[in-house]
């Protein structure tokens, strides 16, 4: 049967990533993808700047990965009970549609040497030399990158996300907010809360804006569309479609073995604010870097991932718990008005790797009142 090093099952960040890590150690790598790129994902198209250096530091040219779409270097925050704080973040994030991105991207590992083949998974059945995918080929190390309904997870029999711990989010494409210019707009509300909408302009004119709330509150379509437009008065967006995202809340245990898991997969996004680009890729770029231990692979990725973003999650949990109660999330967002590096260390909280830091939890202690902000 035909065989190789290293099969990634999905073609997104984290399994371009996990390609690129892997060619590094001198693998053969195969990709896998149900679809044929470009493809769109559901996504609100926010690139965290972290994101980029994860993948400059597999070597990609981030500046081509980006190119033609303008840096949105501010940032604008409405907590739940209407306070409002915006400022420049430290360094600008990047709005990409994913229909350009991930072909990009998954372009720069297929030039490094990694083969796709379109191909949706259906069967994984781990042995002690290699992994059989679909009775087709074997693979020393499958990655499942393949999304929010990962078929590798469900092969290594881990449960979803539960509802409560599981978001769904709408986005469509619509005209920038008036005035709205390189800020990437987020409106919290305290109805059906923890909900926020976004607008994040592609500097062409155009935004993409969504609307998103957990799978626990039991929103339907209408429901969602009802979210949007109630926190963004008046935008009519285009391509409206829904998708679910696996908060970090929920994520399983990597276990032993030749399988390992990456991105959404691996339910690794932000619960805060659903960011989850920046966990695909740098759990992409560890998973390839892991496969290289063989058999030995899914306890060296547990550790990796440990390593790495273990004292992130930890916050963002912590973070993510507190701010149920939408007083605490008015008083941080007043917290990070009225300071730049809290506002600073919030926002790498719910983008990147950050962690809830002591000046942050005395500002926003300092800024608790009841009542309206
Ligand atoms: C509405 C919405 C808005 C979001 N906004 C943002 C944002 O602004 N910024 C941000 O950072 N994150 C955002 N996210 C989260 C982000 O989209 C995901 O975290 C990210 O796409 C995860 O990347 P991934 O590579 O793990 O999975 P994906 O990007 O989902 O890629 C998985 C790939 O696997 C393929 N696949 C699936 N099943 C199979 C199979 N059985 N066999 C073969 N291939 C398969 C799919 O075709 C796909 O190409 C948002 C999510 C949603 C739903």
């Amino acid at each position: 049967m035909e065989r190789w090093d290293v099969v990634v099952a999905g073609g997104g960040p984290a399994g371009a990533a996990a390609a690129l890590s892997a060619l590094d150690t001198g693998a053969s790598v195969l990709v896998l993808d149900r679809a044929d790129f470009p493809r769109d994902k559901v996504c609100g198209d926010g690139i965290a700047p972290e994101a980029l250096d994860v993948l400059a530091g597999l070597g990609v040219d981030v500046a081509a990965l980006t190119a033609g779409y303008a840096p949105a270097p501010r940032l604008s925050l409405r907590s739940p009970g209407g306070a409002v704080v915006e400022r420049a973040t430290h360094r600008p994030s990047s709005v990409v549609p994913r229909e350009v991105f991930d072909a990009r991207l998954l372009t720069a590992a297929l030039d490094r040497g990694a083969v796709f083949r379109r191909h949706a998974v259906r069967t994984v059945r781990p042995g002690p030399d290699g992994v059989d995918v679909d009775g087709a080929l074997t693979a020393g190390v499958l990655v499942g990158a393949d999304g929010a309904e990962s078929v590798v997870r469900r092969a290594l029999g881990l449960p979803r996300n539960r509802d409560d711990r599981m978001a769904v989010a709408l986005r469509g494409y619509a005209p920038e907010l008036p005035g709205q210019g390189g800020t990437q707009v987020l409106v919290t509300t305290d109805q059906r809360w923890p909900a926020y909408a976004w607008s994040f302009p592609l500097g062409d004119g155009r935004a993409n804006v969504g609307y998103g709330e957990l799978v626990s509150g039991g929103a339907n379509r209408a429901a969602l569309v009802e979210g949007l437009q109630r926190l963004l008065p008046g935008v009519r967006p285009e391509g409206l479609r829904a998708h679910r995202l696996p908060l970090s809340t929920g994520r399983p245990r990597q276990p032993d073995g030749r399988v390992l898991l990456a991105g959404d997969a691996a339910s690794l996004v932000n619960p805060m604010t659903g960011e989850g680009i920046f966990y695909a890729v740098l759990s992409g770029a560890l998973a390839g870097r892991a496969a290289a231990a063989g058999a030995a692979a899914g306890a060296a990725h547990r550790r990796a991932l440990r390593r790495r973003l273990g004292p992130h999650h930890r916050s963002a949990s912590a973070a993510s718990a507190i701010s149920r109660w939408p007083v605490v999330m008015d008083a941080a967002f007043r917290a990070a008005a009225a300071d730049q590096r809290v506002f600073d260390d919030v926002v790498a909280l719910g983008l990147a790797d950050g962690r809830l830091t002591a000046r942050t939890l005395a500002a926003a202690a300092r800024h608790l009142r009841p009542g309206p902000p």
